[in-house]
């Protein structure tokens, strides 16, 4: 037995609207069908703007190329062991950006070699350029007291 929820009126179970006032129970009985919810649009496949290309190949970072030190070690008075050392720093650029990681490393390692060296040398002669001038001068004095 069902009763309109409209009017009241009795009705058998098998009906499907109000005898009395033609409402339709189906719209009742049934349980409110939640509304549909809306598939949201499939996030837009957008283009891919963050794409970046794989690395093509491990890039280590530029080894110094000692090339102050070695111009600053060849003004400072051994010319030959600095230019040797210039040398070796002009390769460590040009050796690295054609992709011979291995070579501008070593010839890195040579450029402050010869850098040092050249410094050393450059200060020893310096020291003994000096002390010549002391003697020299202290000749001089010698000279002049006279
Ligand atoms: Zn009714």
């Amino acid at each position: 037995m069902i009763y309109c929820p409209k009017c009241g009126a009795r009705n058998p179970d098998e009906s499907v609207q109000c005898a009395g006032c033609g409402a339709s129970f189906s719209q009742f009985t049934a349980g409110p069908q939640g509304p549909q919810v809306p598939q949201g649009p499939q996030a837009p496949q957008g283009p891919q703007g963050g794409y970046q290309p794989p690395d093509t190949g491990y890039r280590p970072p530029k080894p110094p190329n000692y090339l102050v030190w070695s111009i600053i070690s060849t003004v400072c008075c051994c010319i030959p062991a600095g230019i040797v050392s210039i040398v070796f720093a002009a390769k460590v650029d040009s050796q690295y950006n054609g992709g011979d990681y291995a070579g501008a490393t070593d010839s890195s390692n040579k450029a402050k070699m010869w850098a040092i060296v050249a410094a050393s040398v450059g200060f020893v002669v310096n020291v003994i350029v000096t002390i010549l001038q002391v003697l020299a001068m202290g000749k001089m004095g010698q000279f002049q007291g006279m």
